[in-house]
């Protein structure tokens, strides 16, 4: 018996999670079920973050927690409650599988059957933004050795469970080398590990395209926090029944599991919502808590009847559907199909599927970190790239030396390109004269230079060689 957190949130999500309960406790599933509020009246109540301190001690306790969509008011100061659950609870892993029921359901994709494995808390999403200039603006990416290990390794073992062939990798490391470059490396070496289990990575552009295009080809899909965030919206869609899928947070310590859609606060209260994408939520957390016998009856029982033509408002198409049916119709109409398999779609089996072996996170030692120079962005208002390198230049130390200037990231000096526009916001690389070492005073030494001089230091970033590899990117042009 395990005891979960359920909230039954706004709009839709009070009817959809009683018929999902309903369908759940009728195939069996030993559940506790401790109730909590969250969402609008929370937040008209006055708490911006839709969720009391008590609840948050009911969420941590149980560690479970299966959620209702809930409604943002309209308007400032509403924190989305999604994105602070997932943060405060470290559920680092949001797996959204995306299947079409071709021919019960429209879809240009017969054959798609895709799980796409987001990282969920990092990347972009750290939110650490700055103004600089009067120009440029900047949001830190921040890709961490432990977040890419962590759903790398948890998309492997996810395949692994579910008797997936193939897991690929999604990043643009061809640009992007330090971050994206530490996934797709991360990717390689866990791979290793799973020679029973085919892996490819796939440059997101063109791996996009794709999956857009022929999704058949793709089995298990991982990838860094914004491109899932994207393409999770994007593969869902192209089963051509987004209100049919369901999603799950997964942390070291706590689980959130829930539909993809919202509130549909137009459809509330007329027993017209399709319970089916909750259902799917639900049917991941039993997987999650080693119920997997029930989770496959309802699976199957639930694919029986799609596949008799028996759906909800949404999906319902005279000629393929046979019965329209209401939100608690539906639901028992799933409830009747328990025990069944359908026949033309295929059947599902968790039989065998084992636990996730997820390790936690060990820290390596150390490599040998040293200081090979020094970038200086300056904020500095001139446009031709000569006149700031004479500037700066006044900066060289008796170590430390001008080696470039970039902007936006090209290099512009020295023998720039005329052509090449430039904005306030200058980058200068500073490194050490050939066969010298330098420390971290040479660089104070310098900024203190440039305050003498009125030259305006916005931020500097340390180069660094670790175990004697470069681990800084080249100015684009150099
Ligand atoms: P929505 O997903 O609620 O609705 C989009 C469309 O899909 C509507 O036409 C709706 O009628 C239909 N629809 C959605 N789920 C359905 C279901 N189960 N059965 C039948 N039809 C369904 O998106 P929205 O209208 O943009 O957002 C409404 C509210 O939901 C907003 O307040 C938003 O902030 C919130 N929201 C919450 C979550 C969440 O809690 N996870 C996610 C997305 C949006």
């Amino acid at each position: 018996m395990t005891t979960i957190t359920v909230a039954k949130g706004d709009g839709i999500g009070p009817e959809i999670m009683d018929a999902t309960l309903e369908i759940i406790m009728a195939a069996g599933a030993q559940l506790n079920i401790e109730e909590i509020e969250v969402g609008e009246k929370v937040y008209l109540a006055g708490n911006t973050s839709g969720i009391a301190k008590e609840s948050w001690d009911v969420i941590r306790k149980n560690k479970i927690f299966l959620k209702s969509p809930i409604t943002t008011p309209q308007g400032g100061g509403y924190k989305s409650l999604n994105v602070t659950t997932r943060k405060f609870l470290g559920l680092y892993s949001n797996v959204r599988p995306c299947m079409s029921l071709h021919p019960f359901v429209e879809t240009k994709h017969p054959i798609m059957d895709v799980v796409i494995v987001r990282e969920n808390e990092e990347d972009l999403y750290a939110g650490i933004e700055h103004q600089q200039t009067d120009e440029v603006v900047q949001c830190l990416k921040l890709i961490s050795r432990p977040g890419c290990e962590k759903i790398v390794r948890y998309a492997f073992e996810y395949a692994k469970q579910q008797n997936r062939k193939k897991v690929t990798c999604f990043t643009k490391d061809n640009i992007m080398k330090q971050t994206d470059g530490l996934f797709h490396k991360v990717f390689d070496e866990i791979a290793i590990e799973y020679p029973e289990i085919e892996n490819e990575h796939w440059i997101i552009d063109i791996g996009a395209a794709k999956l857009a295009d022929t999704p058949e080809t793709f089995d298990v899909i991982v990838m860094p926090n914004l491109y899932g965030d994207v393409l999770s919206d994007v593969a869902a869609q192209i089963t051509g029944s987004v209100g049919l899928a369901g999603s799950a947070n997964i942390g070291e310590e706590c689980a959130m599991f829930e539909a993809i859609h919202g509130s549909a606060p137009r459809r509330a209260g007329q027993n017209l919502a399709n319970p089916s994408g909750l259902l799917q939520g639900a049917i991941m957390m039993l997987n999650h808590i080693g119920q997997t016998a029930v989770a496959e009856n309802i699976q199957n029982a639930w694919l029986k009847t799609m596949e008799d033509g028996i759906h909800t408002y949404d999906i319902y198409k005279e000629g393929t559907s046979k019965q329209k049916l209401g939100t608690k119709e539906f639901a028992l109409a799933v409830i009747a199909n328990l025990g069944n398999k359908p026949s033309i779609l295929k059947a599902v089996s968790y039989a065998n599927s084992s636990a996730l072996n997820l390790p936690k996170y060990k820290r390596k030692a150390s490599a040998k970190k040293e200081l090979v120079g020094v970038d200086v962005f300056i904020h500095w208002a001139g446009t031709e790239p000569n006149e700031l390198g004479t500037l700066v230049k006044v900066l060289n130390t008796g170590s430390l030396q001008l080696n470039m200037i970039t902007n936006r990231g090209i290099k512009v000096y020295p023998d720039g390109f005329k052509e090449t526009f430039c904005t306030d916001h200058w980058r200068c690389r500073f490194k050490p004269m050939e066969g010298m070492r330098i420390e971290k005073d040479d660089i104070i030494q310098l900024m203190s230079s440039a305050n003498l001089n009125a030259i305006d230091i916005i931020k500097t970033e340390n180069l660094y060689e670790f175990d004697g590899v470069a681990a800084y990117s080249l100015g684009q042009g150099q």
